[in-house]
């Protein structure tokens, strides 16, 4: 035991165009700041996503702050947002000063309840929301832009997680005022670090470059009248990020594969449930989750996770919603009904290992050792 190579949730997966691409422009002496990389990046995923620009930035979180600015989150909005989700999609709430008020999701499909969101939408007034395609979820579009538009609420999509995932065909991130996409280590693909802020209105995207290069005024001088950030991918990341791009399908492919995989042999044991696929959604299945029911199955998730440990294999319990976080504990959150959803998938819910290099081998292993426990 211990002897297998540690495998993880969802490490980076390089291929060879990667280091082509870097070499480039190493070679081109072109390191930083931007370049010629960060301009092809841009467009190569504003082509992917069928969106009209986009600004490559040194994270999903930077992404998410600058969405913030643009649509001017002051300290006097409140911002709604999911519970259930990464830490980083609600920090930038509290960048701005302004109030979050947590939303509960859909026992099915884990991303936020209609229900929910239309009563917090209605007691609150919030300026904007910020949507979670979670694990690669999309969202239901169609109604929450209805509700959004129809009492004036800016709608952000953090598809942090969902790139090359679909809603009803259409490609994440082009479903709200701005769509956000990261490039960190653990998603679908990655620069090492990094992000990008999409959108189809192209004012948003030149407010997005002049904030992420401290707000310079165009002088041949240092002018400033607004404050900035030093955010903006260097040409060496987006040199990587084009290289992983050229195997997004096939990486979702791959993805795609593990998720049946998983489903095929661990759906039928009692009391283990997956995550609902919505109809409206094409998932890149950035990571496959199940829940555990304790009650039927006499075994707990933690109990899965520490018996996939001693085999040096990663798994995670699914975030830790944002109401239950000791740093949110003073803000509203907003269910529908009794039934705290968030805070069930978080006790019972467990993130499979799901990287695009995972080999067929070490998943039957994995899969081998779960079944063994019941
Ligand atoms: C990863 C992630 C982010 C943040 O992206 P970084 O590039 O790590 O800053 C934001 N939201 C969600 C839902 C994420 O999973």
């Amino acid at each position: 035991m211990g002897k297998n190579k540690r495998i993880y949730l969802s490490p980076p997966h390089m291929v060879a165009d990667e280091k082509k691409f870097l070499l480039n422009a190493f070679h081109s002496n072109w390191i930083a700041p931007l370049g010629p990389h960060v301009d092809k990046f841009e467009n190569e995923i504003s082509n992917y996503i069928n969106i009209v620009d986009a600004c490559a930035l040194s994270s999903g979180s930077a992404a998410l702050h600058l969405a913030m600015r643009i649509l001017g989150i002051s300290s006097k909005d409140i911002v709604l947002c999911p519970s259930l989700t990464f830490a980083a999609s609600a920090n930038v709430i509290l960048y701005e000063n302004a109030t979050p008020v947590f939303v509960d999701v859909d026992p099915r499909y884990w991303t936020v309840d209609l229900n929910a969101l239309e009563y917090a939408i209605k007691k609150y007034k919030p300026k904007a929301f910020i949507a979670v395609d979670l694990y690669g979820q999309s969202c239901d579009y169609d109604l929450i832009n209805d509700l959004c538009e129809k009492n004036n609420v800016k709608l952000i999509e953090d598809a942090a997680e969902g790139l090359g995932s679909e809603y009803k065909g259409e490609k994440c991130g082009n479903f709200g005022s701005l769509g956000v996409f990261s490039f960190n280590g653990n998603k679908i693909i990655t620069t090492s670090g990094g992000g990008m802020l999409v959108s189809n209105n192209e004012d948003y995207i030149e407010k997005a470059r002049f904030l992420s290069t401290q707000s310079r005024e165009p002088e041949i001088h240092y002018e400033h009248k607004e404050l900035g950030y030093n955010y903006r991918m260097s040409n060496l990341l987006a040199a990587i990020g084009r290289g992983q791009l050229k195997n997004l399908e096939d990486f979702i492919e791959k993805r795609r594969k593990i998720y049946k995989n998983y489903f095929d042999a661990l759906s039928p044991i009692e009391g283990i449930d997956f995550m609902s696929q919505a109809e409206y959604c094409k998932s890149n299945h950035w990571l496959t989750t199940i829940t555990v029911d304790q009650k039927i199955t006499n075994l707990s998730r933690s109990q899965i996770i520490d018996n996939l440990e001693k085999e040096n294999i990663e798994s995670r319990p699914v975030w830790k919603p944002m109401h239950l976080q000791p740093l949110y504990k003073n803000c509203d959150y907003i269910k529908n009904g009794e039934r705290d959803v968030s805070a069930e998938l978080f006790m019972n819910g467990l993130c499979l290992p799901s990287g695009s290099n995972l080999s067929y081998q070490d998943q039957n292993r994995i899969i081998d050792i779960i079944l063994s426990l019941f």
